[in-house]
């Protein structure tokens, strides 16, 4: 597959088109042909230049990075559900057990194998990302990818924020 590797710390210009083997989904994970990817600041550009929090934590190179996406879903490693085949999904990008208390409480970047894909693992800059199912979620047909990327990067965040507040139905936020 083509994708998008760094192979050293840097500008933008460390970015270059690589041809990579095809990823194959572990168990529980599910291989998404990536339509449309976010650039955030710190999880990718920071990362790109090698700066904190998170450049001392990526493996090793080539690196791909990319966070949350979108596309479409093509394969699904053994024990993931089969019927997500060609269905269109948003990817977060955090990784986490989901069993420990901070996952309970929504604080997954407290759990002790917080991870991030694009950082921790091969991210989305490529024709394909594997994801486990869990980071998952399935679009309605009238939600652009942009829109359906966008929301995966921002949306936990924005909902963390309410779950804090404990703002529910009938309160009132200033944004
Ligand atoms: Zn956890």
């Amino acid at each position: 597959m083509k994708a998008l590797v760094i192979e050293e710390f840097g500008g933008p210009e460390v970015i270059h088109l690589a041809e990579l083997a095809d990823l194959e989904p572990a168990p529980g994970e599910v291989r998404v042909r990536v339509s449309t990817v976010v650039v955030g600041r710190t999880k990718d550009i920071a990362t790109r230049a090698g700066r904190p929090p998170f450049a001392e934590q990526v493996p090793g190179f080539p690196h791909v990075l990319g966070s949350e996406h979108a596309g479409v879903v093509d394969a699904v490693g053994p024990g993931a559900d089969p019927a997500l085949i060609g269905r269109r999904v948003a990817v977060s990008a955090v990784l986490s057990c989901g069993n420990c208390r901070a996952c309970q409480d929504r604080r997954e970047e407290a759990c002790s194998s917080f991870g991030l894909i694009g950082v921790h693992r091969q991210g989305s800059y490529a024709h394909s990302c594997v994801a486990p199912q869990s980071n998952v979620s399935l679009l309605p047909d009238d939600v652009p990818f942009a829109q359906a990327a966008a929301l995966a990067g921002n949306g936990p965040v924005a909902r963390a924020q309410l779950d804090a507040g404990h703002v529910g139905r009938g309160s009132n936020v200033l944004v």
